[in-house]
């Protein structure tokens, strides 16, 4: 029962936590019982179950009350097991990293290894894979220039924007061209997270001469979400040297942030300047055309897991313009369609689409509502609130109605009979044409597209 929801709270914390600080810190928790309201858990070490507890312990007591587990207090023990690989792992040394390229493949020489945390980059996470478009073409040109190796000419390139944007994606991608081009550079890629970690660990075992050895001997040092050492001052006082050492050498140095050097709060001032001595590029939020193109760059590549599934069109377009601008969550939502079609062997339509990504169109809906566009789309057009309603056929009117009933379609979450009856009581069928129409329209009549692209902006805006 207890181990059962200990999963359960375990899957929540890594959707909350981000993979490397849950396989930092919550992955090695082992729970070893749970009675009289104490939770007890064994950890490597006792830094660590302090750590821990005094982290995310009130989260993992929730979880688990809230699971049906009534726990008010965590028990931290060092087990004897884990115990020795940490001793392995003080005669290894704590300076080894996974994501250290080389001779090609991570390292990994010996049990100890499994227990430290390590980057592994994500094969997934190529140039080739990465789709350009307005907002990231900046960012992307930055990081290409990064990886032709060569002088350099920006030292740090500081990668920042708002999470699923890519910019772990771009550091991998960076991190895997060196790697083809230059087997023999020593790339480093680690999460801020697990600097810190590193940088603990090495405190700990009193082997700061290591640390420091390891981190000034590589040629390109990457450092993920670096708005992570805010307010951890002995961690960002050590990278700033380490920081400093590297860049008096001429290394290369990519950080990536959520925000802008000098917007992070807890981050020393000396360090918000240094960041932002070489290139400070961002990733803007995606637009309606970047996603398309991300979105057909990942259907096809899911076409080759399944082959048999059909996407109806305006499907796509449909995602594009109704999820919200984190990838991550556009990638979820098209796997998912991609499942379910497999499985039920059905093509994917519009209203297969909106049936099975329900959950995610709601959390992503923009709240336009029927009303705002049937007057924006009037005023774009010059036309009264009762034409848009009128039963009128005339072209004149005819057309804005339908981009107004495409639009409704597009934006907001209402069915075909929904949209039909609030346009002066149509049948979903007409809806349906008006749709198709300006689908079509779109597609050839280059001022329908404007059109229809500024309302959508208006709109969202
Ligand atoms: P961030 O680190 O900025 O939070 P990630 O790099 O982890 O975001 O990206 C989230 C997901 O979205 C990843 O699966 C990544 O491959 C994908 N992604 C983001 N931007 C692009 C892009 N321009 N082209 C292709 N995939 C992208
Ligand atoms: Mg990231």
């Amino acid at each position: 029962m207890t181990e059962h929801t200990w999963g359960r709270v375990r899957e929540e914390l890594q959707q909350e936590m981000g993979r490397d600080a849950f396989n930092n810190w919550i992955k090695p928790l082992e729970l070893i019982g749970h009675e009289d309201g104490v939770a007890r858990f064994s950890v490597p070490t006792n830094f660590f179950g302090d750590w821990v507890a005094r982290n995310y312990g009130d989260r993992i007591r929730e979880g688990l009350t809230k699971g049906g587990c009534a726990v008010d207090r965590l028990d931290f023990t060092v087990s004897k097991a884990v115990r020795k690989q940490d001793d392995t792992a003080q005669r290894n040394g704590v300076g080894k990293v996974q994501a250290f390229s080389g001779n090609g493949a991570a390292k990994n020489d010996g049990p100890a290894e499994a227990e430290l945390p390590g980057s592994k980059l994500d094969p997934r996470f190529t140039f080739d894979s990465f789709v350009v478009g307005k907002p990231n073409e900046l960012a992307h040109a930055a990081a290409r220039r990064v990886a032709e190796g060569g002088p350099v000419t920006f030292n740090p390139l500081f990668l920042y924007g708002g999470v699923g944007l890519g910019k772990t994606h771009l550091m991998h991608a960076i991190a895997w061209e060196i790697r083809r081009r230059e087997p023999g550079a020593r790339v480093l890629y680690l999460s801020a997270e697990q600097f810190m970690y590193r940088f603990v660990q090495s405190l700990r075992f009193k082997d700061m001469i290591g640390f420091k050895e390891m981190f000034r001997s590589v040629d390109v040092l990457m450092v993920d979400d670096v708005q992570f050492i805010a307010g951890k001052e002995s961690t960002q006082d050590e990278f700033f040297h380490t920081f400093n050492a590297l860049v008096d050498q001429n290394k290369q140095i990519v950080i990536s942030a959520d925000r802008a050097p000098g917007e992070i709060d807890g981050l020393e001032d000396r360090i918000k300047s240094r960041l932002q001595w070489g290139l400070v590029v961002d990733l803007h939020p995606t637009d309606y055309e970047l996603r398309l193109g991300i979105l057909q760059s990942k259907a096809e590549a899911q076409l080759k897991y399944y082959p048999d599934v059909r996407l109806a069109d305006g499907v796509l377009e449909f995602l594009a313009h109704r999820i919200s601008t984190n990838v991550r969550v556009l990638e979820g939502a098209l796997t998912r369609l991609f499942a379910f079609a497999s499985l039920v062997g059905r093509e994917v339509t519009l209203e297969v689409a909106q049936e099975c990504l329900a959950d995610i169109l709601r959390a992503s809906d923009r709240k336009v509502t029927i009303d705002e566009i049937i007057r924006k789309v009037a005023d774009h057009y010059n036309l009264r609130l009762s034409d848009m309603l009128s039963p009128r056929r005339a072209r004149s009117v005819a057309r804005p109605r339908q981009v107004a009933m495409f639009l409704s379609k597009m934006l907001t979450s209402k069915s075909l009979p929904e949209i039909g009856r609030r346009f002066g009581g149509r049948d979903h069928t007409t809806v349906i044409h008006a749709v198709r129409k300006i689908e079509e329209l779109k597609a050839v009549d280059s001022q329908i597209a404007e059109d229809v692209e500024l309302l959508r902006r208006m709109l969202e805006a």
